[in-house]
């Protein structure tokens, strides 16, 4: 039986999905992993742990399927940062996306005469995430350690010098650095100057369709495949989102929530609001993935639910359990609102002080109502990047979305109501690694065109009139409030240790 593997290289885990080749999902497997909080605002990873889940993902795969894949394709999790030195050992822990430490670095880079023209030459946000600050920050706070440092990879590169023994990064992951032009395909020679790093110290940048073959023998038996396995380099998470829901045309977004979250659309040229920052993300040769994410996704319900209700969300009937709630409260939860900054937050509003709110309560108010006004809080913080995108040209008429949330119909229905827009759900398993196999197929020549594989059944959730009636009346008090509170938000800010 001929099969495909996609990989998702995530901050929780990593995740494999095999599939046929018309594309059905014929195997899936996971491995998760821990993320380390050595000091508050720091997030990091050890590298090991996530290669060698890499391998037990792969591994579990072949076992169960018995037969040799045809292509692995990668996909990975943006702006991760691993300073190594000149034999490839890391310096340091691999940084994540969601770490803060350069948080004023960004600030001031973003205010800088150089800041607006760095966003549009590279389709990256100026913010702690972006590995350009992420260096610019080891420069300035860690200088043995970036003196010693050879080289500056992500994640990806990482694992893909272990495979085949050479720096090579897609052009998708290499545009989410900061330190790539998208327009002319190159490291960006004013990042590289702002953050006082050589080109030769990253990886050669190649499109997402390039692949490799020829695996060293040791590790081709620790994955359990052959030494000429082709492997395809891929792209980025998120842009292979797009890919795996079907949202590279245009008018049709990708919406994911996982432990983030973020709303994407494919267009022909960069999407270019330094207000909002959209990012613009190179997935193929005449296609950028543009669009925001936010912070505060499933990890917002998370906390609420661990540190509020004190209850613990480790199984899908614990959500269930926490969730069935929302169905039978109203929309606009009465007039309680959360604002779901807890991590601060990324589009559109970029400004790591900001904190999370109730606001709006009243004694009738009850625990649903919170639960309700969470789910309510997270969807509307994703609609905002949506109004942001609208108004920069990119025309949104339908959103298929992706990620672990969409195992709540209630939660679905509540962004199609909050958005007022149709929710499409094709597939509840990982769109990032669905969309690997897909470049993988096209890759092989075992598909003409993506849209050769839209023939899957679809949920389809319509906004209800009424329920956004409601939410465009609350959304206007969302917004008034984060405007009212967002002075005194960095007030509070200094108190945190
Ligand atoms: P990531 O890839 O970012 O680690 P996932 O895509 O696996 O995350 O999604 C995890 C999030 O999905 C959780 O934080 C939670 O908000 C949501 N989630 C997971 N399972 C359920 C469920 N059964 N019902 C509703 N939401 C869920």
């Amino acid at each position: 039986m001929g099969y495909v593997i996609g990989i998702d290289i995530g901050t929780g885990s990593t995740k494999a999905v095999a599939v046929n080749y018309v594309g059905k999902i014929i195997e899936t497997s996971q491995v998760s992993y821990p993320i380390l909080e050595p000091e508050p605002t720091f997030s990091e990873q050890e590298p090991e742990a996530i290669w060698h889940s890499f391998i037990k993902c792969i591994e579990g795969i072949i076992n169960t399927l018995g037969d040799q894949p045809s292509a692995i394709v990668l996909g990975s999790a943006m702006h991760s940062l691993i300073p190594i030195d000149g034999e490839g050992k890391p310096l340091m822990n691999m940084i994540t996306w969601a770490d803060n430490r350069s948080a004023l670095v960004a600030e001031r880079v973003r205010r800088s005469q150089d800041g607006e023209i760095l966003y549009e030459e590279t389709g990256t946000p100026i913010h702690a995430m972006s590995p350009l600050c992420k260096i610019l920050w080891l420069k300035e706070n860690a200088t043995s350690l970036f003196n010693q440092a050879s080289r500056f990879v992500s994640i990806k590169e990482y694992i893909w010098f272990k495979l085949f023994g050479v720096y090579e990064v897609d052009f998708s992951i290499a545009s989410a650095t900061g330190l790539f032009n998208i327009n002319r395909n190159e490291w960006n020679d004013r990042s590289l100057k702002v953050c006082g790093i050589r080109a030769t110290q990253l990886s050669k940048a190649v499109p997402t369709d390039y692949r490799r073959e020829g695996l060293q023998r040791g590790i081709a038996d620790l994955l359990s495949i052959k030494t000429d396995t082709p492997f395809i380099v891929g792209a980025s998470d998120g842009c292979l989102a797009n890919l795996g829901s079907f949202a590279i045309e245009s008018g049709t977004a990708a919406l994911t929530i996982g432990t983030s979250g973020a709303i994407r659309v494919a267009t022909h040229k960069p999407s270019i609001n330094f207000r909002a920052m959209t990012f613009n993300y190179r997935l193929f040769d005449n296609v950028f993935i543009s669009g925001g994410p936010i912070n505060n996704g499933g990890i917002a319900l998370k906390w609420y639910a661990e540190s509020f209700l004190k209850i613990s969300l480790a199984s899908p009937s614990d959500y269930d359990k926490l969730l069935d709630a929302i169905d039978t409260t109203p929309a606009g939860s009465n007039g309680l609102i959360f604002l779901p900054y807890l991590l601060g937050e990324r589009a559109p509003i970029w400004n790591s002080q900001a904190s999370g709110a109730f606001f709006g309560i009243r004694n009738y108010h009850s625990q649903t109502h919170f639960t309700r006004a969470v789910i309510e809080g997270i969807s509307m913080a994703l609609y905002s990047i949506m109004n942001a995108m609208e108004s920069s040209g990119l025309a949104i008429t339908k959103v298929h979305v992706s990620g672990g949330f969409v195992h709540s119909e209630g939660w679905l229905q509540i962004l199609a109501d909050v958005f007022n827009k149709p929710i499409v759900l094709i597939h509840d398993e990982d769109a990032s690694a669905i969309g690997a196999t897909f470049l993988g197929l096209k890759v092989l020549g075992l598909i003409k065109e993506y849209s050769d594989l839209n023939t899957m059944e679809r949920n389809i959730f319509l906004p209800k009139a009424e329920n956004h009636a409601v939410y465009k009346l609350i959304f206007k008090v969302y917004q008034n409030l984060y405007e009212k509170l967002c002075d005194d938000m960095a007030t509070l800010a200094q108190f945190r240790s």
